[in-house]
């Protein structure tokens, strides 16, 4: 056991880079992406607010500063009121900040650690659609590595770790598995299934379907007390 020790990790432990968390299971961090090209021609302005390390600075809207004086708000601009706000999380990371510092100021090298140590372990993005969720999770530009988010980075942390192990002829063997599926409209679809290309090629055959969405069935989701979720 001492030998897989490296392998290891209790939760709560930060890694090399990371930022130290004050307690708890569940951290918060939040980005900030920079406005698009064509966000720029449109000619939107970034909200008034300062980020530090782990707080969010929202500025008073100009509209309703304390003179009275009643200007148009600045566009983008997010808080209300006389008042800046404060909000405070486990890291704030704004947009000059690379795919591989989020994967290291998240401390996601340690979130692998914990699940090969048996820990159950989630990172879930959330956001309003176009604040970079999938840029995130899954990555920019598919030719550019480091352009690759959150998931790509954790497969390859995880199996690391357990290439690891297993090249040490510990007695612990690892089986993995991967599911990847989709949760829209309340509905889990497994995208790793072939029944869309099934159904599509049975469509083309007899010209009575059309691009096989919707024709998939979604999968029910069960809870056991010894696995939690699952699809
Ligand atoms: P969501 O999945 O939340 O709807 P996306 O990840 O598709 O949003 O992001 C919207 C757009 O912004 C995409 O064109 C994406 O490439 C770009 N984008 C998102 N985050 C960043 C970032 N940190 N740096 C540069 N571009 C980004
Ligand atoms: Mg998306």
């Amino acid at each position: 056991r001492d030998s897989i020790a490296g392998e290891m990790a209790k939760p709560g432990g930060a890694g090399a880079g990371a930022v130290e968390y004050e307690g708890g299971s569940v951290r918060v961090v939040v980005r900030v992406r920079p406005l698009l090209p064509a966000e720029v021609e449109d000619g939107l302005v970034k909200a008034g607010m300062d980020l530090g390390q782990r707080a969010v600075l929202l500025q008073p809207s100009a509209a309703e500063g304390t003179d009275g004086a009643v200007d148009e708000p600045a566009e983008g601009n997010v808080s209300r009121g006389d008042r800046a706000r404060k909000y405070i999380f486990d890291a704030v990371l704004g947009e000059t900040c690379t795919q591989e510092d989020l994967f290291a100021r998240c401390g996601l090298a340690d979130l692998a650690a914990q699940a090969v140590s048996g820990f159950h372990a989630t990172v879930f993005a959330y956001g309003q659609t176009g604040s970079g969720k999938t840029f995130t999770m899954e990555g920019g530009q598919t030719s550019r590595a480091e352009q690759d988010g959150v998931v790509p980075r954790m497969l390859a942390e995880t199996f690391r770790r357990l290439n690891a192990v297993e090249s040490r002829g510990d007695i612990l063997s690892y089986e993995a598995s991967v599911s990847f599926a989709q949760l829209y409209n309340e509905q889990v679809l497994d995208l790793l299934a072939d029944t869309q290309a099934k159904i599509r090629n049975a469509g083309e055959k007899t010209g009575s379907l059309g691009s096989g969405m919707g024709y998939q069935r979604s999968l029910s989701l069960r809870w056991r007390a010894n696995e939690g979720c699952f699809a």
